[in-house]
């Protein structure tokens, strides 16, 4: 038996189809075109794609993108200005300001300063606690893709055993919460747990983000669970270099029933969600309920 792949570009494909016909339906009835501010600091080459591929994705589903590039030495604040600005314009319905900052500028104060109507990366300590205590909250990207993987996959999560492997604020422990949202019994290991193998082996929903390449060994894996590969890791063999997950795809692929590969999971579903986390916004900013997408 050979697990289930679970094609992140597929899925993505349909959710970026789902938000474009809301995107246009919001403009129609009334008049509003979801905007989102990206900005982009240095010459990073893996932001400036990052950031690029996001803009093109943005005009893609009918949204106005709005790019703001700043030399790497700018001053913090000089960037908390750009923030502010782009807090204060009403076109602007998210604002992104992509990591990693450089070292001048503390990205806790910088992503505190972003108004949490508009923070669509889902950063700020208003939604994370908004997203703990149960109440409406505009969520991490990665994790949000993560659960709508996992449900194309599983109609419910109620009762089944899940874990997740790290818990940077980022995605575990935003994806802990939601998958505990799922009703999923979760269970979250780090770096100091015991025994992540036999950890692993109890779970029916396995999501790691540790940044380790392919360190989650088939063997560690249940048998006809689901696995959802959430790391990005370029490793080089042969003078030849490529991207890998946290978990050894070859191995996960004749024991799980369903796993997401890398590239091709995760990723293309973070943007897709990027953009239902700013047509979200936009629809609270004008006091209309976000659509079911
Ligand atoms: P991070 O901030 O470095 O956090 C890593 C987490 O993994 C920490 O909680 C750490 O535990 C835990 N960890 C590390 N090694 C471990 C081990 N051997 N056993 C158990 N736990 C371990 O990383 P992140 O930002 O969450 O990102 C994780 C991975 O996801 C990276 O590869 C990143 O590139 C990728 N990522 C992908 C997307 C996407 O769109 N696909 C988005 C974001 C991130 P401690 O807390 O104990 O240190």
């Amino acid at each position: 038996m050979s697990a289930t792949i679970i094609d992140g570009k597929i899925i993505a494909a349909d959710l970026r189809a789902a938000v474009k016909a809301e995107t246009q339906r919001l403009h129609a009835a009334h008049g509003i075109v979801p905007g989102l501010a990206v900005v982009l600091i240095g010459d990073d080459p893996a932001s400036q794609s990052y950031v690029a591929s996001k803009s093109r994705a943005v005009a893609e589903v009918g949204m106005r993108p709005f790019d703001h590039h700043l030399p790497a030495d700018v001053s913090e604040a000089e960037l908390i200005a750009l923030v502010q600005k782009l807090n204060a314009d009403p076109a602007v319905h998210g604002v992104l300001v992509q990591m990693p900052l450089p070292p001048q500028i503390s990205t806790k104060c910088i992503v505190a300063r972003i108004d949490p109507d508009k923070d669509v990366d889902g950063f700020h300590p208003l939604n994370a606690g908004r997203l703990f205590t149960g109440l409406p909250a505009l969520a991490p990207c990665t994790p949000i893709a993560c659960i709508k993987l996992i449900k194309t996959v599983h109609a419910s999560l109620a009762g089944r055993e899940a874990l997740m492997v790290g818990r940077s604020h980022i995605v575990g422990n935003p994806l802990a919460q939601l998958l505990l949202k799922e009703n999923a019994t979760v269970t979250i290991a780090h770096t100091r747990s015991r025994d992540l193998p036999a950890l692993c082996r109890r779970a029916e929903i396995l999501c790691v983000a540790i940044g380790r390449a392919e360190y989650v060994r088939g063997d560690w894996i249940r048998p006809g669970s689901t696995v959802i590969d959430i790391g990005i890791n370029r490793v080089t063999a042969g003078g030849k270099s490529r991207i890998v997950g946290d978990v050894n795809f070859a191995e996960a692929l004749p024991v799980a029933g369903a796993v997401t590969p890398v590239p091709g999971g995760v990723g293309p579903m973070t943007i897709a969600c990027l953009l239902l986390n700013t047509l979200r916004a936009a629809c609270t900013q004008a006091g209309l309920p976000a659509p079911e997408v």
